[in-house]
């Protein structure tokens, strides 16, 4: 996996030592001897990782951080803090000013090139949803308010998986006071409840006897539901490539034992405020997606669903598997109800016609508005004998109760026309559509309320309402 990286130090030999190591696996490499040159590189050439020495003069290391992850422009970039000493008040500073990890100089190679791999990973899945919701926005589909944060006070759902029972209830009451917390102390149960309930992290000790750690966080990766669960593990310093391999499974993120309750704190929030943030951008392109094939005032699908599913229908058709049809509806004498008793009137209508259509159509069916007062049913499965007793069952349906308007504006009769056609084999969703427009058409000059297919011959060349 090829990235740029930004390097800063103050001191020149470091930057050209770091910079030799990862231009040797490939990685693009720019660099900075101080804070405000950083910053403005950042925000510059957009790097894909930052490793970021944290004495320096005049701006340390953690405001550097703290300006990074404040700045939209470069919130998202992961940001690993390199300190001269292991000391933990560093990292907990530094994880209060955002940063995503730590490094210990002399750095070690092997825990440079895990850390960097990983975290070049998660950013790859940041930057596609980022993509995708900016594309969304680009297109009205999202908005400001729907890509906002999400509530980050909300407690968490934390599942700790440690065999020392003590151990366990030791760290279950340290970040209890935060969070709602699961002790479990078996492989199998912690399983079990990762598939039943809604866990928004594991914290899993590694060095633990009683089982395999590891299996257990690859078979998470491997599943669905799992995969999207950050994983912070517990690991003993000295097992280096434990932690390695850890890190190529797919482990967010480590703490080394003894476990020191200010860092645990510090990077349990670290993991929830990357998952909230990646769960608001998942939940956002939801959102837009259902909002980019719903019509607004009705409820319905639009017309964008609607030859989705024609295609669909027609694939099926060309490989034998069943049959479909079309219905094109239209209501009757529309525009007066809006000359006489106004748009809002004529929405209403449009709304009780959809609710009718939902009503009586089947699960599997596909009603769409296909534009002004026209909707369109798509009826997998339907032939057109089928299509045809749908499509008069909801005519009857329209007829049968008078709409309300509304405000004391009192109730219309209201009825429809319709087209209906059955797609066959080499038909394209545009030629079924002319053929039941044609049909319909044609039941509009029959004198309106009924439904009339395609096979149907009565033409007419009257403009018709
Ligand atoms: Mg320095």
């Amino acid at each position: 996996m090829s990235g740029r990286i930004l390097v800063v130090d103050d001191i020149e030999p470091n930057v050209r030592l770091l910079k030799a190591k990862l231009e040797a696996e490939y990685y693009d490499v720019v660099s900075a001897s101080n804070g405000p040159d950083a910053i403005e590189l950042a925000r510059r050439t957009v790097p894909d990782l930052i490793l970021l020495d944290v004495m320096m003069p005049q701006m340390d290391g953690f405001e550097v951080c703290a300006r990074l992850k404040n700045d939209p422009r470069t919130r998202h970039i992961p940001v690993v803090m390199v300190t001269a000493l292991d000391q933990q008040e560093d990292r907990v500073q530094g994880l209060q000013a955002g940063a995503d990890d730590f490094l210990s100089k002399p750095i070690d190679d092997v825990a440079l090139f895990a850390r960097v791999r990983s975290l070049l990973r998660l950013k790859l899945v940041m930057d596609e949803l980022r993509q995708r919701e900016a594309s969304g926005r680009a297109l009205g589909a999202i908005n400001d308010t729907m890509s906002c944060l999400g509530d980050a006070s909300a407690k968490a759902n934390i599942l700790i998986l440690e065999d020392d029972e003590r151990q366990g209830q030791r760290l279950a009451r340290k970040l209890g006071e935060d969070h709602h917390l699961i002790h479990s102390t078996d492989p199998r149960d912690a399983s079990e409840r990762l598939d039943a309930e809604n866990i928004d992290l594991l914290v899993i000790n590694l060095a633990a006897r009683g089982f395999d750690g590891l299996r257990l966080c690859a078979r998470m990766r491997s599943g669905d539901k799992g995969r999207a669960i950050p994983i912070l593990a517990l690991v003993n310093p000295d097992n280096r490539e434990q932690i390695v391999r850890a890190f190529d499974i797919g482990v967010n993120d480590v703490l080394l034992r003894p476990v020191d309750s200010n860092e645990l704190s510090a990077r349990v929030n670290t993991q929830l405020r990357c998952k909230r943030y990646a769960d608001t951008l998942r939940q956002s392109l939801d959102n837009s997606f259902e909002m980019s094939v719903t019509d607004q005032l009705t409820g319905l699908h639009n017309r964008r669903l609607m030859q989705a599913r024609i295609e669909d229908a027609l694939i099926r058709l060309d490989r034998g598997v069943e049959a479909a049809s079309i219905l094109i509806a239209d209501v009757d004498f529309f525009k007066p109800v809006n000359d006489k008793w106004g748009h809002d009137a004529g929405d209403k209508v449009l709304q009780e016609l959809a609710k009718r259509m939902k009503a009586n159509m089947r699960a599997i069916d596909v009603s769409c508005r296909y534009g002004g007062e026209e909707f369109v049913v798509v009826m997998p499965g339907s032939n057109l004998d089928a299509a045809m007793q749908a499509a008069e069952r909801l005519r009857i349906a329209v007829e049968a109760e008078p709409f309300t308007l509304g405000d004391g504006q009192g109730a219309l009769s209201i009825t429809i026309s319709g087209g209906v056609t059955e797609l066959f084999q080499g038909d394209s969703h545009e030629a079924a559509l002319i053929r039941a427009d044609k049909a319909l058409y044609n039941a509009k000059k029959a004198g309106r309320n009924c439904v009339l297919s395609a096979d149907d011959k009565n033409h007419a060349n009257t403009a018709l309402g």
